[in-house]
């Protein structure tokens, strides 16, 4: 089904690869099948492995990983540019297995797979520059140099919701420092996580180098990567509360970790904002990928004088949107991801409702059943409702209405999440107080657009640990090693 879809068929694999050897459904006995959300058929079964291939995957990595370190980075950036070349050639195989397994329009799946190669892009140039330091010594005779080596074999778990994006800038970063990669994608998506590594494979990065495991036991693979001595590090994507976990798990042996965790986005509209560009910068921040990303508005805050205004022009652009299959002509809003994520989004609105907001547009299962959900404004929003609080990872926009800057910095801040914030002004000066003011990773300021390679993407409080993207983004992957050298 899938395969007669694509251009290159080989990029559609039913196998898993563990440590240099593609393992097949038969050969792991057990398996699990991937379904398409928009329609439910089943378009691949895949083997279900066990902890003895995570464990083989490791051993494989800890070998692979010394010979792949000693390489220099101008070997390891040529391997990423022709991974890079091979992505974009591939680009359109690529986002037809994204949207068949994840549901997003296939234009966004598209765009997906261009931001996903742009971190390899980007860390393979980077691989030349891993740079070190060199500190005037403390005593006559000492001369004090400081460098930077890989961290080893690093474990990735990586969330549905970006099935190809969240990987590579995983992946690219690990790989262009000289690290291996023992990557899990979740089990609703490792379609595009295989074909990643189809197109690794022939770029040259070397057999065990990246692992990518096949399994629907997510925590027993968790628990291996957390507390088997040869895995260095943990990156991990996903929910907080399994972040949780993986740092309680990987305290043992203080296991070094990435984490992008949950967000709870505020995007403010000030009564100076630009309302056209403001509607623009909700409507791709709120229902990009049907609102199930970590940096979506999750709380709109609106200034009292264009409350009205703000709500009426963005109803009249969400009922624009077409909800269907993500490869029919003109979709904009694909299915969520399973009947878990609609009866979560279906509960926050009742809630929301019941307490006294009110449906300005949508607010239901959409018509064409399924895993569909009609993109949806509440207004009249308030603090006691629960999407004041959690994430809605739907098409949902909760309006909430302020009076004051410090009033709505106070209410953005109320969260223990931190990862991205959006507001709109056209005051510098205060652009300036409440960028500085907002308690987030991330501050859009007057764009609903904030994910590239060449910067630092991450949270502060419970929203995550290290960054990924940018030259920050190497730091996460290298240890620093200072060298004092004596008697000069
Ligand atoms: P989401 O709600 O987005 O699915 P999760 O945090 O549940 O977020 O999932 C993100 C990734 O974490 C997936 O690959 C999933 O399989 C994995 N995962 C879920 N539970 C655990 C666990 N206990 N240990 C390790 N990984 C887990």
């Amino acid at each position: 089904l899938l395969a007669s879809k694509l251009k290159d068929a080989s990029l559609a694999t039913d196998k898993a690869l563990v440590g240099g050897e593609w393992v097949s459904a038969s050969d792991s006995g057990k398996t699990f099948e991937v379904t398409n959300p928009a329609t439910g058929d089943v378009i691949a079964v895949l083997p279900d492995l066990g902890k003895a291939e995570v464990t083989r995957a490791i051993d494989a990595a800890d070998k692979a990983q010394k010979a792949w370190a000693k390489k220099t980075g101008k070997e390891r950036a040529g391997i990423l540019r022709k991974l890079f070349d091979l992505m974009v050639a591939n680009a359109d195989d690529l986002a037809t297995i994204l949207t068949m397994e994840m549901g997003k329009p296939w234009p966004e799946a598209r765009g997906e797979i261009l931001y996903g190669a742009s971190y390899v892009e980007w860390f393979g140039e980077e691989a030349k520059r891993v740079y070190g330091d060199t500190i005037p010594g403390h005593q006559a005779d000492k001369r004090i140099m400081v460098i930077r080596q890989p961290i080893g074999v690093v474990g990735a778990i990586t969330p549905w919701n970006f099935p190809n994006a969240m990987l590579a800038r995983k992946m690219a970063p690990a790989i262009a420092v000289g690290c291996a990669m023992v990557s899990k994608p979740a089990a609703q998506t490792p379609l595009s996580a295989l074909a990643l590594a189809i197109l690794a494979e022939r770029a040259g990065v070397p057999a065990g180098v990246f692992s990518v495991l096949t399994a629907t036991d997510a925590a027993m693979v968790g628990k291996e990567l957390c507390t088997n001595d040869k895995v260095r590090k943990l990156t991990f994507t996903g929910s907080t509360n399994v972040g949780k976990i993986l740092m309680r798990q990987g305290a043992d042996q203080i296991l070094k970790l990435g984490l992008e965790l949950g967000g709870n986005a505020p995007f403010i509209v000030f009564d100076d904002a630009d309302l056209d560009a403001a509607i623009e910068g909700a409507m791709v921040s709120k229902y990009r990928n049907a609102g199930q990303t970590c940096v979506c508005a999750n709380r709109i805050y609106v200034q009292a004088g264009v409350y009205d205004a703000f709500a009426e022009k963005l109803a009249a652009k969400v009922a624009a949107l077409k909800v269907g299959d993500g490869f029919g002509e003109g979709v904009t809003t694909g299915p969520l991801i399973d009947d878990k994520a609609l009866s979560k989004v279906s509960e926050l609105v009742a809630d929301a409702t019941s307490k006294g907001a009110s449906v300005a547009t949508g607010g239901n299962g959409s018509e064409l059943g399924g895993l569909f959900f009609q993109p949806t404004i509440l207004t009249g929003v308030t603090s006691a409702m629960r999407v004041a609080r959690e994430e809605i990872f739907g098409p949902v926009a909760p309006l909430f209405k302020f009076e004051t800057e410090e009033e709505v910095i106070a209410m953005a801040n109320n969260t223990e999440f931190g990862l991205a914030s959006y507001f709109y002004s056209k005051d510098v000066s205060k652009i300036f107080r409440v960028a500085e003011a907002l308690e987030y990773g991330i501050v859009g300021i007057n764009t609903g657009l904030i994910s590239t390679e060449v910067a630092p993407f991450g949270g502060i409080k419970q929203s995550g640990l290290g960054r990924e993207g940018s030259k920050y983004g190497i730091d996460d992957y290298t240890e620093l090693k200072y060298m004092c050298l004596g008697g000069v």
